[in-house]
């Protein structure tokens, strides 16, 4: 699949529910309100439209949410789409998580065929922690990661840079990251739908972040790419790999390679953008075709717009976009 700027569209992101057992100050409000079930794809239809888009070239197939983890029976759709792996199909298959279920479910994961996750963790002061997620327990995530470290997966720790949580102990946090062996990724905090706080007094721009790190390490570029947003770099002191996706600060609309599809069917062609296309109605319509679909991701992709431009300005500024990225799948 080749959009209109010529971009090679290889990689599907998949929200399997927009449910969350966490509420993260920048991601949610207090109180979200969540989609009825009935309006969610059932496992059969979400294996259904992955499996459309591998045919037609996608590689590599994120598994999201919303909590992916919270959804029952996510690991069945996961051990069903594997399949794709085994005949080459599908070079991987990933899941960005909470961590907060980790533990119970990493070795099913691990003999599905997952090598690779993105576990999220905003602070390793477990009051911060909780203060961020409104309740969530860090001690748990910890103990899921070390599960999935013992069943051979690689994790890479994400965190969203927040100017009054976390910004004194980014550095700590990498430096922790990269003792145990992950990777890290540092994140931009994103206008995408109404939370309870400003994102103005969140935001904290990555320039910022890597003047920081600079003070105390020797970073150096990396060409290193593994198909998501995030440029790297070496982190010479602690020999780990540092990432930074800049969505504000630094544009990568240049090289995206992705598409996103909500737990309702509907794909967004960009993160950053409202544009979508109703897949499940295609799906459900009466004796639904392969081709059918085939021809609607086609429609969808000729219309990939160029990027997005999202900006935290000025106080009290509505989102860029009013879905939350819990239902766009992050
Ligand atoms: N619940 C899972 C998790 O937290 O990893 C998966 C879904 S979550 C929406 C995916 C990623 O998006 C997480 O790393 C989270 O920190 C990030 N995220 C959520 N809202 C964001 C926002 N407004 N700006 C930037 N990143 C955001
Ligand atoms: Fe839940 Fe992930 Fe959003 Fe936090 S970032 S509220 S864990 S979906």
């Amino acid at each position: 699949m080749i959009d209109p700027f010529g971009r090679s569209i290889t990689y599907l992101r998949v929200s399997v529910t927009d449910r969350c057992d966490l509420r993260c100050t920048y991601c949610m409000s207090e109180k979200m309100t969540f989609l009825p079930k009935r309006d969610l794809l059932t496992l059969e239809e979400l294996d259904r439209l992955a499996t459309a888009f591998i045919l037609k070239g996608v590689r590599k197939l994120r598994i999201t949410g919303g909590e992916p983890l919270v959804r029952r029976d996510v690991l069945s759709l996961i051990d069903n789409l594997s399949r794709h792996l085994e005949t080459g199909a599908l070079e991987e298959i990933t899941l960005t998580t909470n961590g907060t279920q980790l533990r119970q479910h990493a070795a099913r994961l691990a003999r599905a065929g997952v090598r690779r996750l993105n576990v999220s963790i905003d602070s390793l002061v477990a009051d911060t922690y909780a203060r961020i997620t409104r309740g969530g327990d860090l001690g748990g995530v910890l103990d899921g990661i070390k599960a999935a470290n013992d069943e051979g997966m690689a994790i890479k720790i994400n965190a969203v840079a927040l100017k009054n949580d976390n910004a004194n102990e980014l550095a700590d946090m990498v430096a922790w990251a990269h003792s145990e062996g992950h990777d890290f990724t540092v994140i931009e905090a994103m206008p995408m739908g109404e939370i309870s706080e400003d994102r103005y007094d969140q935001y904290l721009p990555l320039s910022l972040v890597r003047e920081g790190f600079e003070t105390r390490w020797t970073l150096t570029p990396l060409a290193h790419r593994t198909g998501g947003p995030a440029r790297y770099v070496r982190v010479e002191e602690t020999g780990g790999q540092l990432g930074f996706i800049t969505p504000l600060t630094h544009n990568f609309c240049e090289g995206c390679n992705r598409v996103r599809l909500t737990c309702t069917g509907q794909l967004y062609m960009c993160l950053g953008q409202q544009d979508k296309a109703d897949l499940r109605a295609v799906l459900r319509q009466e004796g639904a075709t392969d081709a059918m679909l085939a021809a609607a991701i086609d429609d969808a992709i000729a219309r990939k717009p160029k990027g997005h431009d999202f900006v935290i300005d000025r106080p009290g500024s509505a989102p860029a976009v009013p879905r939350h990225m819990s239902t766009t799948g992050g």
